[in-house]
């Protein structure tokens, strides 16, 4: 038995995974692991693992699976994440997750649920080209569903808005294509084990789908 609520969310880019992940670290206890954030972080430091992802981030494509494999073993090793995990952004290849379940068995851990967000296309474009992001404190706004009070300005923390450098629209088209193709497939990969909850994340309002997650994340096993 895998102890401790060990999680991967899943879904395209702009279903909405950062936004549950923030209210499944805080309900549940675990840490956020947000393999995009580790990397936004090393390009914001300039670092030789900053300029590599560079490229890749904003043709639209992954990084290199060694790369991020070598991140998230070292990340999983901190004391933090001994009880327990949320990992969002990580695995998106079937490498990947072969090398998530070679570093959990090492440490006699085992995934307890995978969460997928499910969202039509034609909404997932709609949200990335409207999506803005703070400067000072990282929250995320959409310039039509989820303005802040003031334009350009957010509202928790004052920080200048932003369009991430990925979210422009032939960017979002090629993430898109490339999720496709790399990681939706892990949804069957996960199925086979019974760990999937896919819980649909279009044309809903973030709370009306927090129900849904936490539903699914209290039960033991996937409904
Ligand atoms: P989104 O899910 O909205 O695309 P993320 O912040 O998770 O955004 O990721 C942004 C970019 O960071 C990806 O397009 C990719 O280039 C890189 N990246 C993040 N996680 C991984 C990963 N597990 N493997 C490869 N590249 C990754
Ligand atoms: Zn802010």
């Amino acid at each position: 038995m895998s102890a401790g609520l060990n999680v991967v969310l899943l879904g395209a880019p702009g279903a909405g995974k950062g936004t549950q992940a923030e209210r499944i670290v805080s309900e549940f206890d675990v840490p956020h692991i947000s393999t995009g954030d580790i990397l936004r972080a090393a390009v914001a430091a300039g670092t030789e693992l900053g300029r590599t992802a560079q490229r890749h981030m904003e043709a639209g494509e992954l990084v290199p699976d060694e790369v991020v494999i070598g991140i998230v073993g070292d990340r999983l090793a901190e004391p933090d994440a001994a009880a327990g995990f949320l990992l969002d952004g990580f695995p998106r290849t079937i490498d990947q997750a072969r090398a998530l379940d070679d570093i959990l068995a090492e440490a006699g851990r085992d995934l307890s649920h995978v969460i997928v967000l499910d969202v039509p296309e034609q909404e997932l474009i709609e949200r990335l080209s409207g999506r803005r992001m703070c400067r000072g404190c990282g929250k995320g706004y959409h310039l039509t569903f989820d303005p802040p009070v003031d334009e350009g300005v957010c509202d928790a923390c004052g920080g200048e808005l932003y369009q991430r450098a990925d979210d422009n629209e032939e960017t979002v088209r090629n993430r898109l294509v490339v999720y496709r193709r790399q990681t939706e497939p892990l949804v069957e990969y996960y199925t086979g084990r019974g760990l999937v909850s896919t819980i649909s994340g279009g044309g809903r309002l973030p709370d009306e789908v927090w129900t849904d997650v936490r539903a699914a994340l209290a039960a033991d096993r996937p409904a």
